[in-house]
């Protein structure tokens, strides 16, 4: 298999890369770095945006960036980008982030799992590079954050960059965001651990008619209450939309919830779930996370007894399958 590099093409064309995400993972950002660090060099020609839908935080979202020495006269989406980034295990339940991508193509993963374990789950042939950005995030960041090993590991991707320039032009779209001193220097340090966690490999694990590009065929005729009719399709549950790694947890052993109801009131999914009580009015049992939870955090904001947390969660992959496939 021959590996496509992303360094040649830019040189010969056009670069052209994808992410995949949800909204408030730091996809765009990572983008915007890319973008801005490519702006910086001599005759270099760029185009970046992201693709949001009307959904809101934990939805799945898409950025593209184009590169090339030349001016760039296409403005489509990107549809059949050499390199493609991963942003969220969980984005790949609902778009297919190797999409459209070349046979020796690059992949880019945030992800705690080997770049063979994830070629081999979501069968990828190319060059698979893998970092636990979300791990470094937690441990630089106090947030489980991986937009900034996600942007070195795209970088390293593509390769002939300086490392100075890398972290310099990041931190540099973080002081336009007036982001305090301190923050800044955390960043640096979680991009010096980046360079270190990056582990890469060349697998061959795409089989005939994975990842083939699907023709736009419109949205079709939508009957009237389609909207609802989707929002309640159990395949299409905004619990899918929740950032990977948490799931709300409801624990009140004390018997603490006091009936005020503010959780019932403010959830946007209404899926607090709750039992009269002679006392209190009602008292809360819990939420249906696996329905609609979209970890919005407004029952974790509003609940005076703090009664509802983020837990930690890990996405399950079922390999079954995959591992008959391969033997
Ligand atoms: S995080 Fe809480 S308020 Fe938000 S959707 Fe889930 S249960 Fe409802
Ligand atoms: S906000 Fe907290 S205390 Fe109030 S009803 Fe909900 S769980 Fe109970």
């Amino acid at each position: 298999m021959k590996v496509l590099d992303p360094r040649s093409i830019l040189e010969d064309g056009v670069l052209e890369v994808r992410g995949d995400g949800k909204a408030g993972g730091g996809l765009v950002l990572a983008f915007q770095s890319l973008a801005s660090l490519f702006s910086s060099l001599p005759n270099t020609h760029v185009q970046e945006w992201p693709f949001f839908s009307s959904a809101r935080r934990g939805a799945n979202i898409r950025s593209f960036l184009r590169v090339s020495a030349k001016p760039i006269d296409v403005g489509c989406e990107v549809t059949r980008p050499v390199l493609t980034l991963l942003m969220d295990e969980a984005a790949a339940r609902s778009a297919d982030f190797a999409e459209g991508v070349p046979h020796g193509g690059t992949y880019v993963i945030n992800t705690r799992r080997t770049p063979e374990e994830c070629a081999k789950h979501f069968h990828l042939s190319g060059r698979v590079l893998t970092v636990p950005g979300d791990d470094i995030g937690t441990k630089h960041l106090k947030h489980p954050i991986g937009n900034v090993s996600a942007y070195v590991a795209m970088t390293e991707a593509i390769g002939g960059l300086p490392m100075d320039e890398v972290v310099g032009i990041f931190l540099a779209q973080l002081k336009k965001r007036r982001i305090p001193e301190a923050l800044i220097e955390r960043n640096r340090d979680a991009m010096n651990a980046t360079k270190v966690s990056i582990q890469s490999g060349i697998f061959d694990e795409a089989r005939a008619g994975d990842h083939a590009s699907t023709r736009f065929e419109g949205y079709g005729d939508l009957p009237i209450g389609a909207q609802t009719r989707l929002r309640l399709a159990q395949n299409n549950k905004t619990s899918s939309y929740a950032r990977s790694g948490f799931r709300l947890v409801f624990a009140d052993p004390a018997n603490a919830c006091t009936g005020c109801s503010h959780c019932i009131v403010n959830c946007p999914e209404g899926i607090i779930t709750w039992e009269p009580d002679a006392e209190r009015g009602v008292r809360v049992t819990g939420a249906e996370v696996n329905t609609f939870c979209k970890l919005c955090g407004e029952c974790i904001e509003i609940c005076p007894e703090k009664l509802f947390t983020e837990g930690k969660y890990e996405e399950v992959w079922d390999d079954t399958h995959a591992e008959e496939v391969t033997k």
